[in-house]
């Protein structure tokens, strides 16, 4: 396999929300660090400085009000009350260079689309998986939607585009973005919306007018560890790809399901989400794979240096290098073991999760065959 886009610049660094904020922008850094590191670059990776996204390729995402008043926003001050826009809030507080910032991540995502486009198998962008953010509003950390305009300049091409989203919140952004649109297959697994932000994501909300089918929401609930997550991924998510037959795949890696991350409350190893990771690739389509969530620095660079060398076809030894500046974090790449918790909650997640995955099965009985034979599929 030749070398796959890896699309970073030390420039995303400035998608900075503040020191209090959870999101670390050197996150991004530090799995390219690592990947670096583990030798990847110039073997089985490329690295590529990405261009900003141009106005034009969001106006079919983002309305103009809202565009507007961003743009405004460029120098971290707000000149009217941009708080209808999902501005200036504590979820997404403003910072100087938002704007560029938001657009630079944009582009990567288009850069990275645009790569599958013009033949490469698969192309990454870390930055990228913004899933959250709106048509009129920015929401969850996310200005602009990376994820949908990397959907839109795919739809130059493609037909048939599943978008793939394991982040454990629900990507509501890009749902409610192709929710009549039955060309996009939206597919997110979350924990529960009662439980976790924003809410949405449950099994009824299957798309609308043509797009009826073409949205698929696997709950999980809280406390559910690899053992309960993997068997309603795999219940579902790995017969409906199947069943789709998309052209190329949209896959947003959030990192967030891990047992350490502190804004959810799933308990997953990097191992057992990696599996979902592999499911996905395993459909042998064209990959832009994006990031997304992930608030714990050490989780989520060990879970996505493990999953980019995946999509790259390289597999990496469990011992984090001895020169690697990663060492102080963590000194292996995988868990020491997947996590359980106690016997009661362990119990009670796993009947909850059985009971979402029954009600997703009756809400897309006309549509999907979910659910034949998948014990078999079980590894
Ligand atoms: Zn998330």
């Amino acid at each position: 396999m030749s070398a796959i886009p890896f699309f970073y610049t030390d420039q995303m660094l400035q998608y900075n929300m503040g020191p209090s904020h959870p999101m670390k922008p050197e996150r991004l850094r530090m799995v390219k660090d690592l990947l670096t590191d583990y030798g990847l670059f110039g073997r089985s990776l490329s690295l590529c400085a990405p261009n900003p996204a141009a106005e034009d390729e969001l106006k079919g995402i983002h309305t103009p009000d809202f565009l507007a008043a961003l743009q405004t926003c460029e120098s971290g001050q707000a000149r009217l009350d941009v708080r209808k826009y999902g501005l200036m809030t504590t979820d997404n507080p403003l910072f100087e260079g938002i704007y560029s910032a938001s657009l630079l991540y944009t582009g990567a995502s288009l850069d990275a689309a645009q790569a599958v486009i013009d033949g490469e198998p698969a192309a990454v962008n870390i930055s990228g998986g913004l899933h959250h953010a709106h048509a009129g509003r920015a929401a969850g950390f996310c200005v602009l939607n990376d994820c949908a305009a990397a959907i839109h300049r795919l739809q130059r091409k493609y037909r048939r585009i599943a978008y793939v989203d394991i982040d454990v919140h629900h990507g509501d952004g890009v749902q409610e973005l192709f929710y009549s649109d039955p060309s996009v297959l939206t597919l997110s697994i979350h924990e529960n919306g009662r439980t976790l932000y924003p809410g949405t994501g449950s099994s009824s909300e299957i798309g609308a007018g043509e797009g009826e089918g073409a949205s698929v929401n696997i709950n999980i609930a809280a406390n559910a560890n690899d053992e309960i997550w993997l068997k309603a991924w795999r219940l579902a998510a790995v017969p409906i790809l199947r069943d789709y037959n998309p052209e190329v795949i949209v896959l947003q890696m959030g990192a967030d399901a891990h047992a350490h991350d502190p804004l959810a409350h799933l308990m997953l190893s990097a191992q057992g989400w990696l599996k979902a990771v592999q499911d996905t690739i395993n459909q042998g389509k064209p990959l832009v794979v994006l990031g997304g969530g992930g608030y714990n620095l050490a989780t989520v660079t060990r879970m996505w240096t493990l999953a980019t060398a995946l999509v790259a076809g390289t597999r990496l030894e469990n011992a984090v290098p001895s020169n690697s500046a990663f060492l102080k974090y963590d000194t292996c790449l995988l868990d020491a073991e997947e996590y359980h918790p106690n016997v009661r909650d362990f119990e009670y997640a796993a009947a909850r999760t059985d009971a979402f995955s029954s009600e997703l099965q009756q809400d897309l009985k006309d549509y999907y065959h979910i659910g034949r034979g998948s014990q078999n599929r079980m590894s």
